[in-house]
This record gives C-alpha cells, structure tokens and sequence, in this order.
C-alpha cells in the first residue's frame, strides 16, 4: 500500500493528470509531472514538473527514480520506455492493459474474446483488404487508425464507393480497422475501478451527447432504462476482471436501436464523461484511480444528486467567462491551458439538478454552445 506523503509521479500533464494531482494532493501526496509544455496543466498543481517529451528514456527513468508509484493520464505513453523502467518504480497499472487499449484490434480482439458485444470489424492493412472488409460488413462503416486516434482524429465514416477516396490518409498508417455501423440511440460511459487486491467499483452510468465528434454533455444517471443501466455496470466489471485491471478504466457503449449494448472503445485512464463525478459523487474518478493504483480498499460509489456536465472548448471560453456572474450555482473548471485554441478542451462546467431535462435546456439556452 501507498502511503501518504509517498510520490506518484504521473506521466502526460493536461487536464486528466491536473485533476489527478489535485486529489493526490489533498489527500497528502507528492507529485511529479512529466510532460513537455514548462507550466502544463497539471504541473501548475504539482509538487515538480520534469520538462521533457513523453520519449525522452533519461526523463522516463528520473521520474521513475523520484516517484514511489507510477502513472499516466494518456494512453499514447511509451511501452518500451515504461518496460524498461519496471524495475525502478511500482507500476500497479502494468504495461498489458496499455498494449491492448492503445490498438484498436487489439482492443476489440479482447473484448469479442471476454464475451463482451462490439461491432464487427476487420483489420484492414492495404486498399484490397479495405474492399473486402466492405464487401463483407457493407456501408456505412467507419475506418479508423488503430492507433493514435481521438476524438474523430484519424477516422472516416464511408457511405458509399465515392467516399473511397478520403480514406488514402488512414490507409497510409497500414494499420486501420474497419468497423461495421451501429446504429444507435444513444451513447453512454462507466467507468470502473479495481485495485490490486481484486475489488471494484464503478460509478454511474453516463449518457453522452457528442458534437463534431467531441464530448459535448455527460448527463447522469443516463437517460436509458435502469436494466441496461444495470447491464453497462455489469460489462464494465467483466472488463475489469478479463484485463486483470488495476486502475480506472473508461467503458464506452452504444446503447444499439435494438436494445443491445456494444463496446465502442476502452480508455485506461481517468475519462471526460468522468468529470462530473468531482461534484455528484462521494468519490471523484481521481480520487479512485488514485486509491486503486495505492492499492487503498475502494469505497461502493454513491451518486449524491443528478448532474449534467458540459465541456468548454477553446471557442466558448469567452461566453462562459460571462456566466460566472449570473449562475451562482454552477462549478466552473479551468484548466489554465495558456493558449486558447478552436476545439481544444479548456475547461468544462458542471451543474448538479433536480431535474436533468431543465438543465440541458438551461445549457442551450445561454447559446454558447450553439
Ligand atoms: P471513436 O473514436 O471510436 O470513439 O468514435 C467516435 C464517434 O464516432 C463515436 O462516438 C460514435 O459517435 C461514432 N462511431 C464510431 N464508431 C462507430 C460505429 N462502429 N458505429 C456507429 N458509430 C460509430
């Protein structure tokens, strides 16, 4: 077991390891960041900041040497680095979860196998592969890089034969996946957390809205029947369990027009539809990654009130800045990114309710976000 006053050093220093450090910190930790950008978000809340790029071996290895336990909040760190630093430090997390969450075939490849529903695809290396992985799963599908993708970064949904020609980018990386369309009414998250020991917890399920491919509203508990709600927990502790999981992990689903659940992708990692967890739960998904990497016996979460939990990006900074001073009661996130850029996530606002439908429209009705 951690103790306090030992050192988690958290490799990647954007708004997940700031809100990790944050936690770390009041519940007596000390922390080290490493990440390139002098200042970086999470550097701003830690106790030091190593500045250097996520591949530097020499960084890597001093973080290592300074830390107790090790983490990350990106799942893009480098394997072969973290491997070769497993001497030198804990790392509760362990390097399998990352090698199969960061490829995409990997990662449906375990989930087909633990028995768990996602849609059908097939790997795709060249143009012929990607003509027969058409013929076979037919339109519309979606290719995607394997690796390296976010947020619709790196992805393609084809409608039909005309749109072959945007996917030469993809195909270039001869590492793509081609996925079967689901057709879905909605898309939902949890996130689980086990620790060393073998307990879990999850915390409720999440209803996502995205726009432009990017999280927009997490609208808890999710506005779905409470059996599938009751479904996607019991997925996210199978998960858990067949990865061996030591950590948080974000699950995230499609709610399928036949009422089925599909794992669309796995994020072991704090996650953005966790966000609201700071204000409506008894625990945050930090403080719970942060108790299942210390090996801390993990509490049963409790949803303290409905939440709706919108992101701001870099074009609704300003008109959100103008809402401090009309709602009172709304918790607003920054995360001191220093440049304010078109789409990059700059801080995110949450507002606990009474009434989930209320507060979306109340969202709507500022028109920030139209
Ligand atoms: P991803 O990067 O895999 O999370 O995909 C980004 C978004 O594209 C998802 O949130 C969905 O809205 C949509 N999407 C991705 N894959 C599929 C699929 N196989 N079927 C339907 N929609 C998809």
């Amino acid at each position: 077991m951690i103790q306090q006053g030992q050192t988690i050093g958290i490799i990647g220093g954007g708004q997940l390891g700031q809100m990790m450090a944050l936690d770390a910190k009041l519940t007596g930790m000390r922390v080290i960041i490493l990440d390139p950008t002098p200042d970086c978000p999470a550097g701003q809340c830690a106790d030091d900041q190593i500045v250097a790029e996520y591949s530097d071996i020499a960084a890597i290895e001093e973080l290592a040497q300074r830390s107790d336990v090790l983490t990350y909040e990106f799942e893009n760190v480098d394997l072969k680095a973290l491997e070769d630093v497993a001497d030198k430090v804990y790392i509760p997390q362990g390097t399998q979860l990352l090698y199969t969450t960061k490829n995409r075939i990997r990662e449906k490849t375990f989930l087909r196998d633990a028995g768990l529903q996602t849609a059908p695809f097939r790997a795709v290396k060249n143009r012929s592969d990607l003509d027969r992985a058409i013929t076979e799963l037919g339109y519309p599908c979606v290719l995607k890089t394997c690796e390296g993708g976010y947020d619709g970064h790196g992805q393609e949904v084809l409608h039909s034969a005309s749109d072959l020609d945007k996917c030469d980018g993809i195909l270039s990386t001869k590492d793509a996946i081609l996925e079967g369309w689901v057709p879905f009414k909605e898309e939902c998250s949890v996130m689980v957390a086990r620790n060393e020991n073998g307990e879990v917890t999850t915390f409720p399920v999440s209803e996502n809205i995205h726009r432009n491919e990017i999280l927009h509203l997490s609208i808890v508990p999710a506005r779905i029947p409470g059996k599938l709600r009751k479904r996607a927990e019991e997925m996210a502790v199978k998960i858990a369990d067949a990865i061996n999981l030591c950590g948080i992990l974000g699950v995230e689903m499609f709610v399928g027009d036949d009422g089925e659940l599909y794992v669309n992708e796995l994020a072991p990692r704090p996650h953005n539809s966790g966000h609201y967890t700071i204000e409506a739960c008894n625990f945050s998904q930090f403080a719970i990654h942060n108790r299942a990497i210390c090996n801390w016996p993990l509490p049963k979460i409790k949803l303290l009130q409905d939440v709706v939990m919108v992101n701001v990006l870099g074009q609704h900074v300003e008109g959100v800045r103008k809402m401090i001073a009309q709602k009172p009661d709304w918790h607003f996130h920054d995360y001191g990114k220093a440049e304010v850029r078109h789409n990059r996530k700059m801080g995110h606002v949450t507002i606990l309710t009474d009434d989930l439908d209320t507060t979306v429209k109340e969202i709507a009705d500022t028109h920030i976000w139209d």
